[in-house]
């Protein structure tokens, strides 16, 4: 077990910065907030340091990490060249959640990259974040900072439950706005998005055009299926408790989850609805929580992984309702899939 120290960072954005900015320049571990989720974070310069993200987290090797950085011009010693559509993307979403994935420049470690030729590097917007990638005065390679396989963290207590003891620093900036991980995006002559997140499909269209959706954000990976995007092979965002998502109508959503809640509780199982404001009314009787209104996903996007968490080991089975794949909800549906390793019921 190692020491773990906390600062509140709510506040006073850039409390405990300068401290956790040199644990990463002497090689250490800091968790730290972003408007996405919690970062686990190491020096992206340093092989070493970042072996140790993996050790903590029990990541797959094979599974790249993000390198964050405080200033636009940071990318140039990062990556290969900056492309006119990736200076309009930055121009446009930097600071925020996009990350793009572009051609690697020979500093960035093998352990960052995964061994690829490409690396993803975002600017988050939280101050918190920035204050301490400027402290450390190197680009930090940060992945989510949650046990490999389960729901993100989206509070301070959920990086307590899953990092403590295993990290020298937590920087706790309260609750993440926007609840899912950034957009990854790679650059390239067919733009594509490789995670969905809180920048959009249609955001994207509307400063660079066409852009694809890589084929794994809504459908599992077959067997032997090569993937741009390593991290879409695993399963992911799981709790404990088996997720099963109903798709139709509000209407018909409702009466396929009544249907198999009361056969799930009749075999004893412990089971709750992830209902909507919408449909809440439906469900009456029966074990309920309300995860937002269905014409505002972001709020739905905000508390899923947060739900997730809470009903993990409360519940045997998590019920929840699949919203249209506009917008945010491309977002949603890609985790809420993944969470239920694709289990999926329709009238
Ligand atoms: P995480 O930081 O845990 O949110 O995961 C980062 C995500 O970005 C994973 O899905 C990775 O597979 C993806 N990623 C990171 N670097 C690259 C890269 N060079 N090419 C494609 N995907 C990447
Ligand atoms: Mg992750």
């Amino acid at each position: 077990m190692m020491d773990t120290q906390i600062f509140s960072c709510i506040a006073q954005p850039d409390s405990g910065t300068k401290f956790a900015g040199q644990i990463v320049r002497q090689g250490g571990l800091v968790v730290f907030p972003t408007e996405t989720v919690y970062g686990l974070g190491a020096n992206g310069l340093d092989g070493d340091a970042v072996k140790k993200i993996f050790e903590a987290k029990g990541r797959p090797q094979d599974n790249p990490l993000i390198l964050h950085v405080a200033r636009k011009s940071d990318v140039k010693d990062l990556w290969l060249r900056v492309s006119d559509i990736t200076r309009k993307l930055m121009d446009a979403f930097w600071p925020g959640p996009l990350t793009l994935v572009c051609q690697k420049s020979s500093i960035v470690p093998d352990e960052v990259t995964a061994g690829l030729d490409t690396v993803a590097v975002r600017m988050s917007s939280n101050k918190t974040a920035l204050a301490l990638i400027r402290a450390a005065g190197v680009p930090i390679a940060a992945p989510s900072a949650n046990t490999s396989g389960r729901p993100s963290p989206t509070s301070a207590q959920h990086v307590i439950d899953d990092m403590w003891g295993k990290v020298d620093c937590i920087l706790d900036g309260g609750q993440c706005a926007i609840g899912l991980e950034s957009t990854v995006l790679l650059v390239s002559k067919k733009p594509t998005i490789l995670r969905p997140g809180g920048i959009t499909r249609e955001m994207l269209q509307s400063v660079i055009g066409d852009v694809d959706v890589a084929q794994s954000v809504l459908s599992p990976l077959k067997d032997g299926e090569t993937v741009a995007s390593p991290g879409m092979k695993y399963k992911h965002y799981a709790p404990e408790a088996d997720v099963i998502v109903a798709c139709g109508t509000l209407m018909e959503m409702a009466g396929i989850i009544k249907r198999e809640y009361d056969k799930a509780e009749a075999k004893g199982k412990k089971c709750v609805i992830l209902a909507s404001k919408e449909t809440q009314s439906f469900y009456r009787g029966k074990k309920y929580d309300i995860i937002g209104s269905a014409t505002e996903k972001k709020d739905m996007c905000a508390n899923l992984f947060s739900k997730l968490r809470q009903y993990s080991d409360a519940v045997d089975v998590i019920f929840a309702e699949s919203v249209s794949t506009d917008d945010m909800g491309l977002a949603y549906m890609n985790r809420l899939l993944r969470a239920s390793g694709f289990t999926v019921l329709t009238e």
